[in-house]
């Protein structure tokens, strides 16, 4: 199933808990705009070629639209469709006043030289300017979209309205007018609901094993804040690898990060010298660390990872969603069944927005808050959404993704 599909059929689910009205429910199944564009980059070959972009306005009944732009081969107009609503939830769901929109670009950046990736990124910014705007919509980076992206953009607007507005996109860089935590506030934000949801099963983190699929911005930083607080990793994955511990220790994130960054990979085996490195950890196929046996599945690599055909081998007993889509909705009515535990996407990588909302604000604001400050206002809107959601799913005996929904339904149709 495509993942608007997907999106759709959580969406029935919780109007129809809820009692949602049909006109209510019928308009929020359509986003208000659709962009899409061909975006000419003179390659450094010299060869002109048109990258398909897409710009999709879900909805901004509750402020700006917000979303991320993603640069992925396998981009489409669905995929941005489901994920700009997800957004117009999230942004409801965790309360803070921005509305729902998500871009992305069909191509494989890592083939892309530095200068051919900054002409793609400001001809993006040319093609929707008009579109965009602090107060109409800010998009964000999303899968392979760096802050450098975000300040390309941003000083691209500047020139093409003749002001420069930093509040028009987020995620920059610090000295672009980034705010402090926006780089680890999707992972903190999905750690502090963790933290909360760990305290109220009254299990200490010493006891609980993780794994971690995706190893990009998202799972990189979940594993090294889970490892700092003595959770155990058991399992870890990128796009091309997936490593087992086989030490009963765990994996140290500080390794893995390592290992990444100079070998692109998270393979500690070929990468280090240890003579007897796969004593230590076993290699599986990439798609088996979701069967991987653990305490806590975080799943931070793309969408659709757990479906109809693998839920039943799922052996964790909570997973954190901080990819976007990563359950199809067979999948997670037999986790549900198994009692497992879903943090849903709209509200374990709420993080991101809610850091990329107040870079907005300081920007409008000409504010520069302190990282301590950043990451409390980011605990206490995480830990309020949670216990909201939470609260929700008891009264409508329902999951919480059903009552993710619900909490956003709610203030969006108001
Ligand atoms: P990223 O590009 O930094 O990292 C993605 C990671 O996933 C990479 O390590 C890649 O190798 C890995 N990956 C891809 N396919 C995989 C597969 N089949 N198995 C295992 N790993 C695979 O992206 P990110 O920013 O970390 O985003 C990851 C997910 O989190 C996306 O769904 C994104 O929409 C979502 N998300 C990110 C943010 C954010 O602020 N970064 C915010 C909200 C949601």
């Amino acid at each position: 199933m495509s993942p608007f599909q997907n999106a759709m059929l959580q969406l029935d689910k919780a109007a129809k808990l809820m009692g949602l009205k049909k006109e209510k429910l019928e308009k929020l199944k359509n986003p208000k705009k659709i962009f899409s564009v061909k975006i000419p980059v003179v390659m450094d070959s010299g060869k002109t070629v048109k990258f398909t972009a897409f710009r999709v306005q879900h909805n901004n009944n509750r402020g700006p639209y917000k979303g991320g732009i993603r640069f992925h081969p396998n981009v489409s107009l669905n995929e941005i469709k489901a994920l700009s609503f997800w957004m117009s939830i999230k942004t409801a769901a965790v309360g803070i006043p921005f509305g729902g929109g998500k871009g992305g670009v069909i191509v494989n950046p890592k083939k892309l030289s530095k200068i051919e990736l900054e002409k793609l990124s400001r001809g993006y910014m040319r093609a929707f300017y008009k579109n965009l705007g602090p107060r109409i919509d800010v998009p964000a980076p999303d899968v392979n979209t760096t802050p450098q992206i975000m300040d390309w953009m941003a000083d691209e607007y500047g020139k093409l309205t003749g002001k420069s507005q930093p509040g028009v996109i987020t995620g920059k860089s610090i000295k672009a007018g980034g705010s402090l935590g926006r780089g680890t506030a999707t992972a903190n934000g999905g750690f502090f609901i963790l933290q909360e949801l760990v305290k109220k099963m009254k299990v200490s983190p010493k006891n609980l094993t993780v794994a971690v699929q995706g190893f990009g911005n998202a799972g990189a930083n979940m594993a090294d804040l889970l490892f700092h607080a003595g959770f155990k990793i058991v399992a870890v994955s990128d796009s091309q690898t997936a490593l087992a511990d086989q030490t009963g220790k765990g994996f140290d994130s500080h390794l893995i990060e390592k290992i990444k960054k100079s070998h692109g990979r998270v393979d500690v085996c070929t990468c280090q010298k240890i003579s007897c490195a796969c004593k230590n950890h076993k290699h599986l196929p990439v798609q088996k660390i979701l069967e991987q046996p653990c305490d806590i599945l975080v799943l931070a690599a793309l969408e659709n990872q757990i479906t109809k055909a693998n839920a039943k081998k799922i052996k964790a007993k909570v997973i954190l969603e901080l990819a976007n889509g990563p359950i199809a909705p067979e999948a997670d009515k037999e986790l549900g069944k198994k009692g497992i535990i879903v943090v849903p996407d709209v509200l374990a990588n709420a993080g991101g927005v809610t850091v990329s909302y107040f870079e907005w604000y300081q920007n409008i604001k000409k504010q520069k808050w302190p990282l301590a400050k950043v990451k409390k206002e980011l605990k206490d809107t995480m830990i309020k959404a949670f216990n909201e959601i939470g609260a929700l799913a008891q009264k409508y005996d329902t999951d919480l993704r059903a009552a993710a929904f619900i909490s956003a339904l709610k203030k969006i149709t108001k």
